[in-house]
C-alpha cells in the first residue's frame, strides 16, 4: 500500500514523428501517449513533430496507472520548452488525462499523497480527488496538496506556483453508525460472545439454522467495536482509495460470498487489487457458510489471520495488503441447511460428519468464541416490549477493556500466542481451581489457552485483574462445540 515515485524523463530529437514509453509501461499506460497527445492539442498546445521519448524510472518497476499521463504531459511541454521547469521539482503529479484536457481521478491518490509528503513535496492531483484528500488533511494538516481540473490549471500551478490551488480540508461526511444490536430479538448468548468478541479481538463462529440471524449479529459486532482511531482511520482510507472505493467511514464489514476465489479474497489480479481481507482490515469480515468455501481458499485465509497482511507474489512483483480483520464465520449445523430445521434434521450422521468436518483444522484453531445460535421463537420475535440496552455506554466498556489489554501486552487477548498464553497462566498462578481442574480433564492444550484467552477477556470486561472462576465457567460456555477432532454439533 505504498507509492514509487517515478520520474518521467522526455526527449525529443529530429525523425520520424513517432513517440515512444520505455520503462515497464503496462496495461493503462500503453495507450498514455494516445491520450496525451489528443489533450495536448485540445489544451491549445503543440505536440512536438519529431522522435518523441519518454522514459519512466525507476527502469525495472512495471508501471500500469493512467494517473501518469499527467507527468507524461508535462514533462513533453517542459522538454520542448512550452512552460517553465524551474518549479517543477517542487511538485508531484498524478492524474488521467481525458481527450479534451481534463483531469480525471484514478486510485489512489491518499497514497500518492503520502508518499509525496514524504519526499517532502506537494501534491497536485486531479479536482475529483479533493473529497478523498481533504479526508487525508483532516487527520495530517503538515499534507501539502493541490487540485487541479485541468491540464491548463496544472499548468498554472507550475507558472505561479506563489499561489497553488490548494484543497480546504474538507469534513468528509461520516454515515452514522447504524443500530443492529439492539434490532436483534434475544439471542442473549450469541450478544454476549459479540461484546467478548470485540472486548477481546476473538475470532467468532456461528452456529444455527437458516434464518436464525447470524449475519445480523455479524453485522452487529463490527458496530460494537471501538470507533477507528486516526491511523487506522488513515490506513482503511489508504485500502480504499487504491480500489477507487469510498472508505465506509467507520469499521468496514465485508461479505464476501462462498464462491469466492482466493484472489476475490487475498487480492490479486494482473494489476493487483486489494481482496475483501484487506477491505475488512481493521472491521470485520464475515464468512457465511462456512463450509461451503473452497477449502484451499480457507486454508489461504491462514496466513493473513496469523500476520495481519495478505502477500501476493507473481512474477514481476510483490504486493502486501494489510489485513487486521476480526473473522465472524457462520455455518448451518448440517448440509442440507434450510430443509433440515433444528430438531428434524434428516441428514445421516455420515454426511453431517463430512460437512462439518471440511472446516476442521488450523482456521478453526483461530477461533476462540463459538456460539450455537438458536432460531428465536415467533411469538418472541412479535412481542413489543424488548429491552434495549444502552449500546454507547456498552462500547464504553468494550473500549476500555480493549485498553487494558494493549496496555498489559501490547495486543489484544486474540491476538496472543500460545506461548505468551502459557507464560501468564504461570505468571498468574492459577487463581482459578476450575482452570487447574479443566487441565486434569480432556482438554488438549489448545482448548486450554482459547478458555483462558476468553477467561481473561471476560474478567477485562468486567474490570476485574485476576480470573476468577466464574470467568473460566462463561468462557467454558463459549466452547460448546467439541471441537476436539474436528466439530460434532447434533443438528
Ligand atoms: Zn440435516
Amino acid at each position: 500500500m505504498d507509492a514509487s515515485l517515478v520520474v518521467v524523463e522526455s526527449q525529443i530529437a529530429a525523425g520520424l514523428p513517432s513517440t515512444t514509453i520505455v520503462g515497464l509501461p503496462k496495461g493503462a499506460v500503453r495507450e498514455s501517449r494516445d491520450r496525451v497527445a489528443a489533450a495536448l492539442r485540445s489544451s491549445g498546445f503543440t505536440y512536438p513533430k519529431g522522435k518523441v521519448t519518454i522514459n519512466l524510472a525507476p527502469g525495472n518497476l512495471p508501471k500500469s496507472s493512467s494517473c501518469l499521463d499527467l507527468p507524461i504531459a508535462l514533462s513533453i511541454l517542459v522538454s520542448s520548452k512550452q512552460v517553465a521547469s524551474e518549479h517543477a521539482h517542487k511538485y508531484e503529479w498524478i492524474g488521467e488525462l481525458g481527450l479534451d484536457g481534463d483531469l480525471r481521478q484514478t486510485p489512489g491518490s491518499i497514497i500518492c499523497a503520502l508518499a509525496t509528503y514524504h519526499a517532502d513535496r506537494t501534491l497536485v492531483a486531479p479536482a475529483g480527488a479533493a473529497g478523498e484528500l481533504g479526508h487525508l488533511i483532516r487527520y495530517h494538516r503538515q499534507i501539502s496538496v493541490a487540485v487541479a481540473s485541468s491540464l491548463t490549471t496544472a499548468v498554472a500551478v507550475l507558472n505561479t506556483p506563489e499561489r497553488p490551488l490548494s484543497v480546504r480540508a474538507v469534513r468528509a461526511e461520516v454515515p452514522p453508525q447504524s443500530n443492529t444490536y439492539n434490532d436483534i430479538v434475544g439471542q442473549t448468548l450469541a450478544k454476549r460472545a459479540l461484546a467478548l468478541a470485540a472486548a477481546g479481538g476473538h475470532h467468532l463462529l456461528l452456529v444455527g439454522p437458516p434464518g436464525s440471524g447470524k449475519t445480523m449479529l455479524a453485522r452487529a459486532l463490527a458496530e460494537l467495536l471501538p470507533p477507528l482511531t486516526h491511523e487506522q482511520s488513515l490506513e482503511v482510507a489508504a485500502v480504499y482509495s487504491s480500489t477507487g472505493l469510498d472508505a465506509p467511514g467507520h469499521r468496514p464489514f465485508r461479505e464476501p460470498h462462498h464462491s469466492a476465489s482466493s484472489a476475490a479474497l487475498l487480492g490479486g489480479g494482473q494489476i493487483p487489487r486489494p481482496g475483501d481481507t484487506a477491505l475488512a482490515h481493521h472491521g470485520v469480515l464475515f464468512l457465511d457458510e462456512l463450509p461451503h468455501f473452497k477449502p484451499a481458499v480457507l486454508n489461504n485465509l491462514r496466513e493473513p489471520i496469523e500476520t495481519g497482511s495478505a502477500t501476493l507474489s507473481r512474477v514481476g512483483y510483490r504486493v502486501s495488503y494489510p489485513c487486521r480483520f476480526q473473522l465472524v464465520a457462520a455455518m448451518n449445523p448440517c448440509p442440507a441447511g434450510r430443509s433440515c430445521k433444528a430438531h428434524s434434521c434428516r441428514c445421516n450422521p455420515e454426511q453431517v460428519r463430512r460437512y462439518q468436518s471440511r472446516i476442521s483444522g488450523p482456521l478453526i484453531d483461530r477461533i476462540d468464541l463459538q456460539v450455537l445460535v438458536q432460531e428465536v421463537p415467533q411469538a418472541e420475535l412479535l412481542a413489543s416490549d424488548h429491552p434495549a440496552i444502552d449500546l454507547e455506554n456498552l462500547r464504553q466498556h468494550i473500549a476500555e477493556a480493549h485498553q487494558k489489554q494493549i496496555e498489559r501486552q501490547g495486543v489484544s487477548n486474540g491476538a496472543l500466542s500460545p506461548r505468551q498464553v502459557t507464560q501468564m497462566i504461570r505468571e498468574a498462578g492459577v487463581s482459578s481451581s476450575l482452570l487447574e481442574t479443566l487441565a486434569k480433564k480432556e482438554f488438549s492444550a489448545r482448548s486450554l489457552h482459547k478458555i483462558w484467552k476468553v477467561a481473561r477477556t471476560v474478567a477485562d470486561l468486567a474490570n476485574e485483574n485476576s480470573i476468577e472462576d466464574q470467568h473460566v465457567l462463561q468462557a467454558l460456555g463459549f466452547r460448546t462445540l467439541d471441537w476436539e477432532g474436528g466439530l460434532n454439533v447434533r443438528p
